[in-house]
């Protein structure tokens, strides 16, 4: 009897409809990964619509704990989360339907402007987030930009802003921005003061500080949320790309310096000073696309939090930030996972974790 012969494995492919030309990557999970492996078309542009080829995939059982999805990332427009990703033995052609980039609106409260240059400083801190989130492919965008100018010297709202001027984020002073600046509902409100925490180039987002994370450590505390979770702080001279890293914790990412093995960084998670996310930096420019997840997915980020732009059921959920020693929790690509490297950061390409 003659058997037929098995056929060649075939091999999948991701179909970006609607994408602007530029870098195209995804993060598939299935039968063969344990967690996600990470592709990348490197002839973006050339084979526009042609497809990017992920390999081989076939469905994971529920029983091996291992998950079947892929999340797809093209510059110009948010991550596209196809969770199940039906693998079939057969070949696979996955389409994913991309989005214009999400706007963020801000409000920007001057509350201290000694030498009236403070408005062009925000505009230039606004400028270098827009180019970081354009050039990571993190499918955010500016949105409307509302600048207030500081009030008039010797108004009771002035006189009431200079003790706030000097800001930490004890509830009072929150409470003085709020009043005497000002605060608009569904948009970010930056406040742009003095110094912060006695720093004139610092800033603070205050649902990351420890007057608002204490027994809150992940950040999940929804009366916080709803308190300062739209809110962040700039002195007077933070690095423009100050910006970029404040927004990042309002979209629920936090710090990714300090995570040790003894006297090495753990090979897992290996960040440096120009990932957006470090916590003192002179040059900030990447997020991963773990980071870039999260922004997008968390239920703790502002995007869904203050501006709702995606479903409810794909933003429920809090994930896991740094998770030493194991991979990430179902559902998740590990924070530092990278499809294209950033700097001196190496990329993943074929890396199953
Ligand atoms: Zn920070």
């Amino acid at each position: 009897m003659l058997r037929k012969p098995l056929p060649l494995e075939p091999v999948d492919v991701v179909v970006f409809q609607n994408a602007p030309a530029g870098p195209k990557g995804v993060l598939v999970s299935g039968a063969r990964a344990p967690g996600f492996e990470a592709r990348l078309d490197e002839a973006y542009g050339v084979l526009a619509g042609a497809g990017l080829t992920v390999g081989s995939w076939r469905a994971a059982s529920a029983t091996t704990g291992r998950t079947n999805e892929l999340i797809a990332f093209a510059v110009g427009a948010p991550p596209v989360w196809a969770d199940p990703c039906g693998w079939t033995p057969w070949r696979n052609v996955v389409k994913v339907e991309c989005a214009p980039p999400t706007p963020v609106d801000l409000t920007v409260w001057i509350v201290f402007d000694p030498d009236g240059n403070q408005q062009a400083r925000v505009e230039a801190a606004i400028e270098a987030t827009a180019l970081i989130w354009e050039r990571e492919a993190t499918g955010l965008a500016i949105g409307d930009v509302e600048i207030v100018p500081a009030p008039a010297a010797g108004t009771a709202a002035a006189q009431a802003l200079q003790s706030a001027s000097g800001f930490d984020c004890t509830a009072a002073m929150v409470g003085t921005l709020r009043t005497h600046a000002g605060k608009r509902s569904d948009r970010i409100n930056v406040y742009s003061v003095h110094m912060v925490n006695g720093d004139l180039g610092g800033g603070v987002a205050c649902i990351h500080d420890a007057a608002y994370t204490a027994g809150n450590a992940e950040q999940s505390d929804v009366a916080a949320l709803q308190s300062v979770g739209d809110m962040l702080v700039l002195g007077q001279r933070a690095a423009p790309h100050l910006l970029a890293h404040e927004l990042g914790h309002l979209f629920s990412l936090r710090h990714i310096d300090g995570v040790f093995l003894g006297e090495e960084w753990d090979p897992r998670y290996v960040f440096d000073s120009e990932n957006v996310m470090f916590s003192s930096s002179a040059d900030r420019k990447y997020l991963t696309e773990g980071q870039t997840f999260r922004i997008h997915f968390d239920a703790r980020s502002a995007l869904n939090h203050v501006f709702h732009h995606r479903p409810p059921e794909q933003t429920s959920r809090n994930y896991p930030q740094i998770m030493p020693g194991s991979v990430d929790a179902r559902n998740c690509p590990v924070i530092h996972k990278r499809i294209a490297p950033d700097g001196a950061m190496a990329s993943q390409l074929g890396s199953a974790d």
